[in-house]
């Protein structure tokens, strides 16, 4: 067992951090540099891009032959933290969901002609994207049984009808993932679509306010009415949407955590530094107990995250599903993020509610990981199956986890 990365991955996460603390971070702090949505906004990112490129750090998760850097889930646990040590990092080097996820799934499971259409566009930075599943009710939501939006045969194309929403990116997405009901089987009933923001036979009807703030685009209800698409922009093949989603999700929601434990260790950092200088009754906050407890308890936690996220990537690399092991690191890290978010603020005092320091920015963003990629409860009785099903061979080392 070797929990040590090798040299040529620590030479990238050096870069990456270099180029978040002197260039990305700094950004930060001027509100000139936000869009109205609380994200980094066109002209900042638009540099910050640039530099990623210049520095060889874009798209790191994509294959080199298409313009990535080639490394896979190990490789992204170590970049992605480094990377969220700001707000604004991921989606300066292209690590950002919902692209991130897309880009994933578009290279595992598209053809060729695919790739090139929907998929080289997006990792070159020149498009965003979208994946449309959610349904308000009765549709769709934890459940993807439940969808109900429609594609069906009509003079031998498909024509789509239906109601998504919380779809984020949307209002600024060129390339969308759309996941339609093609028939009734529990497995092989639905099927994943792509198509692009110009074709008609769908709009936009609101962008949903949010508590925190926003991705690029924000997070949209769209209602389909007659979008018709030819076959070669199924994805994967007729019923196989079931199997898309989950090869998506897989990866994306732990790619999600990678980036979380960034967040989380940037709060730490910003408490740390208040409570090292900071006095009252006579003694700095650093030297109190109950302070010191508080940062403790962060780091382990923080920590226990990233061996959960570590162990998963792990098993992607060795050919397994690891859907225990993510379901596991989703949950807690996702907890982890809001207490720590939570108790770096206690630490900062006013300060940490005020917007001088992005700990508000992060403590608003994460109540949502407590839902998006599949809300705990879910991923607790996904976790729950595994163990009634395998009894004591769930605790077994260096398990597949399918
Ligand atoms: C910020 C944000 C961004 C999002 N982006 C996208 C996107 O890009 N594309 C997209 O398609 N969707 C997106 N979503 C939607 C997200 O995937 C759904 O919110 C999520 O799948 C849960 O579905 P739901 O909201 O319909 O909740 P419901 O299914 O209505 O569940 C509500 C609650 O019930 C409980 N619950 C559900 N099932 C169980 C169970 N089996 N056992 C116990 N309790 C349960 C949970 O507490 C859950 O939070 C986004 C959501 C948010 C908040």
């Amino acid at each position: 067992m070797d929990f040590a990365i090798s040299p040529e991955l620590e030479r990238a996460r050096q870069k990456v951090r270099t180029l978040v603390h002197d260039e990305i971070i700094p950004l930060e702090s001027d509100p000139a540099n936000y869009d109205s949505h609380g994200n980094i906004n066109h002209d900042a990112l638009g540099r910050m891009r640039a530099r990623a490129k210049q520095e060889q750090l874009w798209s790191p998760q994509m294959p080199k032959e298409r313009g990535g850097l080639g490394w896979g889930p190990v490789g992204m646990s170590v970049l992605y933290e480094e990377m969220n040590h700001s707000i604004f990092g991921p989606v300066s080097f292209n690590c950002a969901a919902p692209d991130d996820g897309n880009m994933y799934v578009l290279n595992k499971l598209g053809t060729e002609e695919q790739k090139s259409c929907w998929l080289d566009p997006i990792i070159d930075g020149k498009v965003r994207s979208a994946f449309v599943m959610t349904e308000p009710h009765p549709g769709g939501g934890s459940d993807p049984g439940m969808m109900m939006t429609r594609a069906t045969r009509e003079n031998g194309k498909w024509v789509v009808r239906g109601h998504k929403w919380y779809i984020t990116g949307a209002e600024e997405a060129e390339h969308f993932i759309l996941m339609a009901r093609t028939g009734d089987g529990a497995r092989d009933g639905l099927t994943a679509f792509l198509f692009h923001r110009d074709e008609p036979g769908w709009e936009i009807t609101r962008r949903i306010g949010i508590m925190g703030p926003e991705e690029h685009g924000g997070h949209c209800e769209l209602v389909f009415d007659g979008l018709t698409l030819d076959d070669d922009r199924v994805l994967m093949g007729e019923g196989k949407g079931l199997k898309v989603t989950q090869v998506r999700l897989g990866l994306a929601r732990l790619t999600h955590c990678m980036r979380w434990l960034g967040l989380a260790r940037r709060c730490v950092q910003i408490a740390s530094d208040y409570a090292a200088e900071r006095k009252g009754f006579g003694i700095k906050l650093a030297d109190r107990e109950s302070i010191q407890i508080k940062l403790g308890k962060a780091a382990m936690d923080i920590d226990m995250g990233r061996l959960l996220v570590m162990r998963a990537a792990w098993k992607l690399e060795q050919g397994s599903k690891a859907r225990q092991d993510i379901s596991m690191a989703k949950i807690h890290v996702s907890e982890t993020l809001n207490r720590v978010a939570s108790d770096m603020i206690q630490i900062c005092g006013a300060k940490g509610y005020s917007t001088d320091t992005v700990l508000e920015w992060v403590y608003r963003y994460a109540r949502q990981a407590l839902l998006v990629d599949g809300a705990t409860e879910v991923h607790q009785m996904v976790i729950n199956r595994f163990l009634q099903a395998e009894h004591g061979d769930f605790w077994q080392w260096g398990k597949g986890h399918d």
